[in-house]
């Protein structure tokens, strides 16, 4: 804060960034932010980690969108991001409201009255709120008349989530992380809490002061490590080896729990026959982990009374990431380890509000809460309740998209809050993509990379000047309220939703995102028993909550699952190896993911002063062991080439990182790593294979 400076109002509100879902107070005067505080929500209990005490000034960047823009006709959309520093928005000119949306409408409703409505596609934001979710998908499916719709929680838990609703027929968590207090065992594999959800890391190191038992399983050494019993530092890429001989081993050990199995599950006989061949002397050369070390990770695990395990984007961003998945949920089911105190499953989400935007609809193959695009009843329900017909086609993802938009399938897009242009896979191709678009629409805070390529800019309002509600990684639906003014002609993104939706015929009339999130609740049973009353009284509430009087649950299925038999699936698994694997020319393996200090794209963050000032370049991260055999020494400029591209930055010596490996965050516009990734999809999930690909190391006086 501000020394000295007295608040004039407080606000109670919830941090912007990851799904653990903080409640916070802003303290607010002149439409500034002054300083934040922990408050005691359910998720939290007063504790921030830095970017949720630190990360808010972005708001008031002098780089904010203040006015529409609209493209200059001179300006070539393939030297977009060529622009002058002195005015980095020498390819737009300032243009009234009215002028920005009938353009930015009318290229829209050209494409999909000319070339079709699957000509069109918007990405929508797992950063906005759950109203803006479900009217930026009601938009597209009955304004565009397509189901191209979807957001970034295709680059982050869609593997998960396809292995869950196929096994256990519900793509949420079944416990919220706080749960692990209760529980003897935790195992967390592929995710890096301390980094990434720094809050729900506290309550893991709790229950292990406590004394539970805890696992950690990924190829990169971590902040748990030091707080784990185990560590089994494993070859990326070889999950389901090491998850198949651990379930090999509960079952040939007799491990498992029989009444659990018979009672909740099918296809067990399936999955003890194709595990049989998972012995962990046969596996422990391929993931690099010694046979007694996996079978002790097995038995730990089946022994413990109630255990959970804990996964983020190590098991998720593979190419056979819905198959890490689905050995996880195998464990779990063979183990009776869901649906009790102190066990689950529980996929640490990524954005505050991915939950609740997936939920929402905001994703291709389904409408609100899980309900197939492609099965008529459902779309009887929806067309009845829109007033309008809704393609029974399901969507192209965001991968396939970009790749659409590449060809010239896809003409016209509507981009909301998300960043393709940094984030996706195979940079040089997404740029091309956008390059290509004859309409682009871009709702944003800042002239991001892909708001570079638009056609026309609306500016939007960030986290801190709206009211909406937001779904964090517990299924916990809580309120966000607006604590200061927008700048300049900045507009509310449902309003903005709306003027579009006027202009391409539909006739909305929502006065306040309570009204959104009303007729949301009658369309969705999950939160049909939340009324925003309800929720500006209590401030959190648990899904599903079906009755005003329903206190909603935390521990789910404990008395059979959500699919059409009432039990779960076992899905047994084979190996598949990465898409590319290191070779003669590209001997190492690159993975790339987040800082501590720095939020995805970074369009944030960076431009949050006391976050970028403590990591402001990007660095590749390299073992000890490699720096040394390359004689690389730590703060030299290395370049790191794949087969999609080249970047340069300054090395960085790692002990948590193994040799062979090279680690890059995805967060740096000056060195983006995504030009870099192998944008591989895995067949299930269509998520990239962000965690793994081949790379080279060079000098830079190379050529
Ligand atoms: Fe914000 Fe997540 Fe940090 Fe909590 S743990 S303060 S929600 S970034």
């Amino acid at each position: 804060g501000l020394p000295g400076k007295q608040p004039e109002r407080e606000v109670d509100s919830l941090c912007p960034y990851c799904g653990v879902g903080c409640q916070l107070t802003f303290q607010v005067s002149d439409n500034r932010i002054l300083a934040v505080k922990g408050r005691d929500g359910p998720a939290n209990h007063n504790r921030l980690c830095v970017k949720g005490r630190y990360g808010f000034d972005y708001v008031h960047s002098k780089e904010r969108l203040t006015k529409p823009l609209i493209r200059r006709t001179d300006a070539p959309k393939e030297r977009s991001l060529e622009v002058d520093p002195a005015n980095p928005l020498t390819h737009f000119r300032e243009a009234s409201w009215e002028d920005a949306l009938e353009v930015a409408a009318a290229g829209l409703a050209r494409i999909r009255e000319t070339t079709g409505p699957d000509a069109l596609a918007g990405f929508g934001s797992a950063k906005g709120s759950n109203e803006e979710a479900y009217l930026f998908q009601k938009l597209v499916r009955t304004g565009f008349g397509t189901n191209n719709i979807d957001h970034c929680t295709r680059l982050c838990h869609a593997s998960s989530v396809a292995a869950l609703i196929e096994g256990i027929g519900s793509g949420a968590v079944t416990a919220p992380f706080y749960e692990c207090e209760n529980s003897d065992v935790i195992i967390v594999i592929g995710a890096t809490p301390t980094v990434n959800h720094p809050v729900a890391a506290t309550f893991i190191k709790n229950a292990v002061k406590r004394g539970a038992t805890l696992i950690v399983i990924d190829p990169r050494g971590q902040g748990l490590t030091r707080h784990a019993h185990l560590h089994l530092q494993f070859r990326g890429g070889t999950d389901v080896a090491l998850l198949n001989a651990m379930i090999h081993t509960i079952i040939a050990e007799g491990l498992s729990d029989p009444d659990y199995i018979a009672r909740f599950t099918q296809d067990f006989d399936a999955l003890k026959a194709r595990v049989a061949d998972y012995s962990p002397e046969k596996m422990a050369p391929l993931c690099g982990i010694p046979a007694e070390v996996l079978r002790r990770a097995a038995r730990l695990y089946a022994s413990a009374k109630a255990a959970m395990i804990f996964w983020g984007m190590g098991i998720s961003q593979h190419t056979h990431g819905t198959d890490n998945a689905r050995c996880l949920i195998a464990l779990a089911l063979l183990t009776g380890n869901i649906g009790k105190p102190g066990a689950g499953l529980h996929p640490l989400r990524g954005q505050n509000n991915v939950q609740g935007a997936s939920d929402a609809g905001l994703i291709p193959m389904f409408l609100p809460d899980y309900r197939s695009v492609d099965d008529n009843a459902v779309r009887a329900l929806f067309e009845a309740a829109w007033g309008r017909p809704i393609d029974p086609q399901k969507g192209l993802t965001v991968v396939e998209i970009m790749d659409a938009a590449h060809r010239g399938a896809i003409r016209g897009m509507y981009i909301m809050g998300e960043n393709p242009a940094m984030s996706d896979p195979d940079q040089t191709h997404v740029r091309q993509a956008l390059a290509t678009l004859d309409h682009l629409v871009v709702q944003e805070i800042f002239l991001t990379e892909t708001a570079a390529f638009a056609d026309v800019i609306l500016p939007a309002t960030s986290f801190l000047e709206k009211d909406g509600s937001f779904t964090n990684t517990n299924r916990q639906v809580q309120i966000g309220r607006q604590a200061i003014e927008p700048p300049g002609e900045a507009r509310q993104d449902w309003w903005i939703i709306q003027e579009l939706a006027r202009r391409l015929g539909l006739d909305w009339a929502y006065a306040h995102p309570r009204d959104a999130f009303e007729e949301m609740r009658q369309l969705m049973p999950s939160i049909r028993g939340i009324s925003w009353q309800r929720l500006e009284r209590e401030g959190s509430v648990t899904y599903p909550c079906e009755a005003a009087d329903d206190p909603g649950q935390e521990v789910i299925f404990g008395d059979g699952f959500p699919t059409a038999s009432g039990r779960a699936r076992f899905v047994p698994t084979d190996i598949r190896p990465p898409d590319e694997l290191p070779d003669g020319d590209y001997p190492f393996i690159l993975t790339t993911g987040r800082i501590l200090e720095h939020w995805h794209t970074g369009a944030m963050t960076r431009r949050a002063t006391v976050l970028d000032a403590i990591e402001p370049e990007p660095f590749c991260h390299l073992s000890p062991d490699d720096m040394g055999k390359a004689g690389i020494l730590p703060g030299e400029t290395i370049r790191v080439r794949t087969r999609r591209g080249a970047i340069e930055l300054k090395a960085r010596l790692d002990r948590d990182v193994s040799s062979g490996t090279l680690f890059i965050p995805f967060c740096y516009a000056e060195a983006a790593a995504n030009f870099l990734t192998n944008p591989a999809l895995d067949p299930d999930g269509k998520i990239p294979e962000l965690k793994f690909c081949a790379a080279r190391l060079e000098r830079t006086n190379e050529a």
